[in-house]
């Protein structure tokens, strides 16, 4: 929950989101409260930031604090599912907690990384199918209902 976690200077980041206890592996750790919604029509025009996320495959949504702190990692720590951020490993107290921003992607985009994990990818390209085949097998657990309606027959072929 909120108390759970503190936003603060991050190597990663400006800023990240940090543990301020420990979680367990699959715990859940904070319900993410989505603030407005957009379709993805109008998002061209408004301006790009960082602070949007999908609601569904068709819709964005303003992600309100401290969501929007959360880093990208290539080996992350923490999944976001329909709404949930859960542990995906256990996670110590004061350590950053991180998602990987394309493990729900649907939109080309790149960006370099600096996550320094050893499985860093180096330049993130934003599209879940666009990820390793090994690593679209790992994260088919923690896809958001929208993702795996949306994408139903994509991913039979990965099984
Ligand atoms: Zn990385």
């Amino acid at each position: 929950m909120l108390k759970d976690l503190e936003v603060k200077e991050s190597k990663i980041g400006k800023r990240g989101v940090f543990a301020k206890k420990g979680f367990r592996q699959g715990e859940l750790i904070l319900k993410t409260v989505p603030g407005t919604i957009i379709h993805k029509d109008e998002f061209r025009c408004v301006p790009y930031s960082e602070r949007w996320n999908y609601y569904d495959e068709d819709h964005y949504y303003f992600m309100s604090d401290p969501e929007f702190y959360i880093n990208h990692s290539c080996d992350p720590n923490v999944f976001l599912k329909d709404f949930m951020l859960r542990a995906m490993k256990p996670i110590k107290k004061g350590e950053e907690i991180c998602y990987d921003y394309s493990l729900d992607g649907i939109d080309k985009w790149k960006m370099k990384c600096n996550c320094g994990s050893k499985i860093c990818r180096k330049l993130i390209d934003g599209r879940y199918f666009k990820l390793p085949k090994k690593l679209q097998k790992k994260y088919l657990p923690y896809l958001p209902a929208w993702f795996r309606k949306a994408f139903r027959k994509e991913l039979e072929k990965l099984r």
